[in-house]
């Protein structure tokens, strides 16, 4: 059990502990939220606690971009107003959000699920790396855009693919200006997001 649980109901412990297994919460968020719960009106806690589950049982990959979605394929590789001629490359679904929300982009994705990453075992082949080749066969692609994080593991994803997809005579640009080193896609703001996907240069 965790240390700084105060001693009450195991019930609560136990959502406690579950809570403080979330991204961004510690102990003390997890205590405040379990007490919220506690005193929220049932209507809320089973709404929350059905949503948490249709989450689990609705939402899929996409069989072509492998972007969390309910219709496969998803909404964007299924829509008649993007640019087929350009995919954007991304380590996670959230980030298509956070380039979405920019307006800016009108091309298709493709989601990797990870980086490579030596030190933590995640080779090529861990990675939706095979799938997007085989979507760049058909001619179709004129563009790849590069919209991995520029960390270490964002960084050295993105000179694998370029390695691998130029010779194929596709232009591959990476997103630069306004993203400093570091920047987890997810995290960064509209501004900075737009200068970047405007200022993606040749790789
Ligand atoms: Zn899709």
């Amino acid at each position: 059990m965790n240390q700084g649980l105060i001693p009450t109901a195991e019930a609560i412990n136990k959502l406690i502990q579950e809570l403080n297994k979330l991204p961004g919460i510690g102990p003390k968020s997890a205590q405040r939220l379990a007490y919220y719960l506690l005193r929220a009106p049932e209507e809320q806690t089973n709404l929350l606690a059905e949503t948490i589950l249709s989450v689990k049982q609705k939402v899929t990959l996409s069989c072509v971009c492998f972007n969390v979605t309910e219709s496969d394929p998803c909404l964007i590789c299924s829509s008649d107003h993007r640019d087929r001629s350009k995919i954007c490359i991304v380590e996670q679904p959230q980030d298509i959000l956070a380039l979405e929300h920019t307006r800016i982009y009108q091309g298709l994705y493709h989601v990797l699920h990870g980086a490579i990453s030596p030190t933590e075992g995640v080779g090529t082949g861990d990675i939706k790396i095979n799938e997007l080749m085989s979507r760049l066969q058909d001619g179709l692609i004129n563009e790849v855009v590069l919209a991995t994080n520029t960390n270490l593991e964002g960084e050295q994803t993105a000179m694998y693919l370029n390695k691998l997809i130029s010779p194929l005579g596709i232009q591959v640009t990476r997103l630069a200006r306004g993203l400093p080193f570091g920047t987890e896609l997810e995290y960064a703001d509209d501004v900075t997001l737009t200068r970047a996907l405007e200022g993606r240069q040749e790789f």
